[in-house]
């Protein structure tokens, strides 16, 4: 009834088919909308597309493989009421896993880098998770916050470590979810064109790209790398690793080597980009000014990436990429000046948009 009587210009506003009851907070995670990105498909000639991952109940794309990861432990037979998850992480599986932690009755403890925004620290432990910043050290290093993790969870009874990385239910639950809604929301194969996002474990790349591959004909995929990460070179060099060198603003991806996710896809990409953090920052700016979207950083970077790639498949084509979550949670870095400053990226910020940069 609400629907209908909405008047027609207002399209939006009728929700349709996404309008939907669900069991408890899981049943809310995943089904988010594919957003069209309207200035950057005019632009390009193309559609661009951005799946809303921030629409999560733990507010980014990792609430799939967090859900994924313990359900994963749960048909083991290794979680069990009571018990208590660990993970090492970013922040973003962390919460997602907090989250489901406080929704199923288990105990989550999370380590992570202590170069992650504050804000995603207080967070977690605003959801009951006990939480270890330490160093952040190579993954070569025993004090790595997944190594730390691991033996934490080795010297705790009814305990899990739910090894995002290398523990493929993560690609698996982009392959059952993610991959099967984006293919349905642009209306099946033949139209999409492109894919293409960055990595942290590569579970969403992965995962994503397999059942695309086998779903939607002709479809390209494609890896996207901030500065500091070693895959895209490692595609383009036909799988020489590299030693990492350099760092980026965008929290959440990059990686020094080939996850046990990202092993099974890696081989089959169709191609890569390393986008620059200037290009990364001036369109986080511009979702912002343009469409109203205020994405964190790795969701910018994600939508450089499919802008670029819809440039280089042409015009009329359809590209999609996922926008990771917003930016609420690294607000006090990405909106300030002197953080700005800090990174030398104030002169990537064109003159009419540096009214947003306020704290
Ligand atoms: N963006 C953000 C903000 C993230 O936290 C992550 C995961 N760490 C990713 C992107 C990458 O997702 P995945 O681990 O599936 O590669």
């Amino acid at each position: 009834m609400f629907a209908r009587s909405l008047p027609a210009f207002r399209p939006s506003l009728r929700r349709g088919f996404t309008t939907r009851s669900v069991q408890g907070l899981v049943g809310a995670i995943g089904n988010t909308p594919l957003i069209k990105l309207e200035k950057l498909s005019e632009e390009t000639g193309c559609t661009i597309l951005g799946k809303a991952e921030f629409q999560n109940p733990g507010g980014s794309v990792k609430d799939r493989a967090a859900l994924g990861l313990i359900m994963d432990a749960e048909e083991r037979g290794v979680l069990k009421p009571g018990g208590t998850v660990i993970e090492g992480t970013a922040g973003n599986t962390g919460i997602g896993l907090a989250h489901v932690c406080r929704a199923r009755g288990y105990k989550c403890v999370i380590y992570m880098p202590n170069t992650q925004s504050q804000e995603k620290i207080d967070l977690l432990r605003m959801l009951g998770a006990e939480v270890y910043p330490v160093p952040a050290v190579a993954y070569e290093n025993p004090e790595n916050y997944n190594h730390q993790a691991k033996r934490h969870a080795e010297k705790t009874p009814n305990s899990v470590w739910t090894d995002q990385f290398d523990n493929t239910a993560n690609a698996e639950a982009h392959y059952k979810t993610t991959g099967p809604e984006i293919l349905e929301q642009v209306g099946g194969s033949g139209n999409i064109d492109g894919f293409i996002c960055s990595t942290g474990t590569g579970g969403t790349l992965s995962g994503v790209s397999r059942y695309l591959k086998e779903h939607a004909k002709g479809v390209q995929t494609w890896l996207a790398d901030p500065p500091g990460s070693v895959l895209d070179s490692y595609i383009r060099s036909g799988g020489k690793l590299k030693e990492r060198a350099g760092s980026s603003i965008t929290e959440g991806i990059g990686q020094g080597r080939v996850t046990n996710n990202l092993a099974p896809m890696i081989a089959k990409m169709d191609g890569s980009l390393t986008i620059p953090d200037e290009k990364s920052i001036e369109m986080l700016y511009r979702l912002l000014d343009e469409e109203g979207l205020y994405m964190g950083a790795s969701s910018a970077l994600n939508v450089v990436a499919a802008y670029e790639l819809a440039k280089i498949l042409g015009k009329g084509k359809t590209v999609v990429t996922i926008l990771c979550d917003g930016a609420y949670r690294y607000q006090t870095r990405l909106f300030s000046r002197k953080w700005i400053q800090s990174k030398n990226l104030e002169s990537a910020i064109p003159d009419h948009l540096q009214k947003y940069v306020v704290l």
